[in-house]
């Protein structure tokens, strides 16, 4: 008895690891013509200098995708999806034109943005010949590399391959600036900061949520705080959500802000709305 029941869930257990890899197969390949039906779109987030209060330090450009059928599907699962199907070079290369196409119409229609973030996978760092297509699309939409901030993680900077090495070494010679996402999650060695072109540290937004409860979340930010400071850093705080969070942060030198507190991200369209909209948010 014991043995039939044992071998039941076994079949029980093989026949769900079946169905979930058909799942994961059906949402590959629908990925791979996402880009050519324009399922794909980009959101925007503001992201804000907390003195002087809404002052626009810039935007960060979110991916999302809206399938047919399914509907939305989450970048936290389909970025890794992209990644292992080797999608990424198409998926920066969209990225990358509709952020510069995007700066433009806002240019264009009067609206400042200082610059938008961009989150690059680790993936595009390990392609020959990144940092030049990088800088090639934006020289084509007539922009400079300080009109985006590009956004790597812990593990960009900590991979010792040398063509990421020489990627992250090309784009900082062609004056791009580098943010570190996520800051405080991964394993990062903190002499790696100076060692490569990082401007800015964007607070993982973990840390941000437990300033309220936790002194061991204060504690880590006020020293990340106090690093950035002495790196000559700028410091984004990710996820704020409260004004008990953004007037602590701000209390203690944080300067920029980022989360659903000061505006959700938004179709590019709606900055303009948003912006007349802010005025009343309260963070002080
Ligand atoms: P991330 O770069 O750390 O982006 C911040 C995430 O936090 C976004 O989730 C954003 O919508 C969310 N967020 C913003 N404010 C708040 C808040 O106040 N509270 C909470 N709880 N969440 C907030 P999203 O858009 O789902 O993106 C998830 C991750 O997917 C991003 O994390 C980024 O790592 C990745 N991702 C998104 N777009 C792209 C892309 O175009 N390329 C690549 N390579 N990765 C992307
Ligand atoms: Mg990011
Ligand atoms: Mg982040
Ligand atoms: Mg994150």
């Amino acid at each position: 008895q014991a043995k039939s029941d044992h071998r039941h869930s076994l079949q029980l257990f093989s026949q769900e690891m079946n169905r979930r890899a058909q799942e994961r197969a059906a949402m590959e390949r629908a990925l791979h013509h996402a880009l050519e039906r324009g399922e794909l779109t980009l959101h925007y987030q503001p992201q804000i200098t907390s003195d002087p209060v809404l002052a626009l330090h810039g935007m960060e450009a979110l991916a999302r995708w809206s399938h047919p059928e399914w509907g939305p599907v989450s970048p936290a699962q389909f970025i890794p999806l992209a990644e292992e199907a080797g999608l990424i070079p198409a998926l920066t290369h969209w990225l990358v034109n509709e952020v510069c196409q995007q700066i433009n119409t806002w240019r264009a229609a009067g609206i400042a943005v200082p610059h938008v973030a961009v989150n690059l996978s680790g993936r595009s760092f390990h392609q020959k010949g990144f940092a030049q297509n990088v800088s090639n699309t934006l020289r084509q939409h007539g922009l400079a590399a300080h009109d985006l901030l590009l956004e790597i993680t812990e593990s960009v900077m900590m991979d010792a391959r040398e063509v990421t090495q020489e990627n992250i070494e090309l784009l900082s010679q062609q004056g791009f600036r580098l943010s570190l996402d996520d800051f405080g999650t991964g394993y990062s060695s903190l002499s790696y900061l100076h060692r490569l072109p990082i401007t800015e540290l964007k607070l993982d937004k973990s840390f941000v949520q437990d300033l309220e409860h936790s002194e061991t979340a204060r504690a880590l930010t006020i020293s990340v705080l106090s690093i950035a400071k002495s790196l000559g850093m700028t410091v984004v705080a990710e996820g704020v959500e409260t004004s008990q969070q953004c007037r602590w942060l701000k209390e203690h030198g944080c300067e920029v802000m980022q989360g659903y507190l000061l505006g959700r991200p938004m179709p590019a369209h709606m900055l303009h709305a948003w912006s007349l909209e802010a005025s009343a948010v309260c963070c002080s």
